[in-house]
């Protein structure tokens, strides 16, 4: 698609109401039944909702369970120590989260009287919550008519609407604007819609193999009707792994994880053998406060033995 394509608005493509029951009625059928939706706290919701950034939910839903068991509520995680949280992360990935999380929890116990707060402002004040979370939370917990984008819906939006195969790199005022337009007015409709459509883009319509002959936006569908042009975009970003700071910062993380005593650096460079890629990362792991270092070139989780 040129430049100068002039993308179809909501209501040119698919009015929007014909959006809204088809992903509605899909979701009714097919959404799974995961233990964060409809059975647990603001706080539960919560949790989810930093944990399944960027992980699928396979992973997820253990380490979940663990911790709404360890840490029922808010104030449970305040009182843990910072490295607690680091190490029943496990291997989540971006662990920044746990602190992330650990942070919140502190903030709603001692600004919020220990309860997650229930309007997508009020979440918004916490540290290290964003957009996509205080809006998704506002929904998924309180029924707050938000509008909530993540990558899968972008990727819906783009393909069914937009008749683009993949969403820009980074989220656009475009974008922004017409997932806001298609919100249903009523909020508990809305809530719905956001997951429904979350819940379209992960099973369904997915970045690499998008099952068109299940989709129940098929008949509607921009990007079909359009012949499946090919992405002509920026190019996208890709995840390595394999030799990267992050998988080192990984490695020596989960070393620091299962020992219950500080771990001297000598020990650190059986996981991570390069030296100054082993350096550059702990450094990194100290200033984002995951790694606590210690007299004699020792290290250990943040605040624990
Ligand atoms: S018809 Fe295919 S491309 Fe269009 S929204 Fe459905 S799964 Fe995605």
């Amino acid at each position: 698609m040129s430049a100068r394509t002039v993308l179809p608005s909501p209501t040119a493509a698919a009015p929007a109401a014909a959006l809204h029951s088809r992903v509605l009625d899909w979701y009714a059928e097919a959404a799974r039944d995961l233990p964060w939706r409809g059975h647990t706290s603001p706080w539960g919701v919560f949790v989810s909702e930093i944990m399944l950034q960027q992980t699928p939910v396979s992973r997820v839903e253990p380490v979940w369970r663990e911790w709404l068991s360890r840490w029922p509520s808010p104030t449970d995680l305040a009182a843990a120590a910072p490295g607690d949280a680091v190490r029943a992360w496990g291997r989540l990935g971006y662990p920044r989260r746990a602190l992330r999380l650990h942070a919140a929890a502190t903030a709603m116990r001692d600004e919020h009287d220990g309860a997650v707060p229930s309007t997508e402002a009020g979440l918004l004040t916490l540290p290290g919550v964003g957009v996509y979370t205080a809006a998704a939370v506002a929904a998924f917990a309180f029924g707050e008519r938000t509008t909530v984008v993540d990558t899968n819906v972008r990727r819906v939006l783009a393909r069914s609407v937009q008749a683009r195969q993949h969403a820009a790199p980074s989220l656009t005022r475009s974008e922004l604007a017409l997932a806001e337009s298609l919100v249903p007015a009523d909020p508990l409709t809305a809530a719905t819609w956001n997951v429904a459509v979350m819940e379209l883009g992960a099973l369904v319509c997915t970045a690499r193999g998008p099952r068109c002959d299940a989709c129940p936006l098929a008949a509607l569908c921009a990007w079909q009707q359009a012949g499946r042009p090919a992405y002509e975009g920026p190019p996208r970003r890709g995840q390595p792994w394999h030799g990267t700071d992050r998988q080192a910062r990984g490695a020596l993380l989960a070393v620091l994880r299962e020992r219950t005593t500080p771990v001297p650096r000598a020990e650190l460079a059986a996981v991570v053998p390069d030296e100054s890629q082993r350096e550059r990362c702990l450094d990194s792991l100290v200033s984002d406060g995951l790694v606590e270092p210690l007299a004699r070139g020792r290290f250990r989780l943040p605040g624990t033995p």
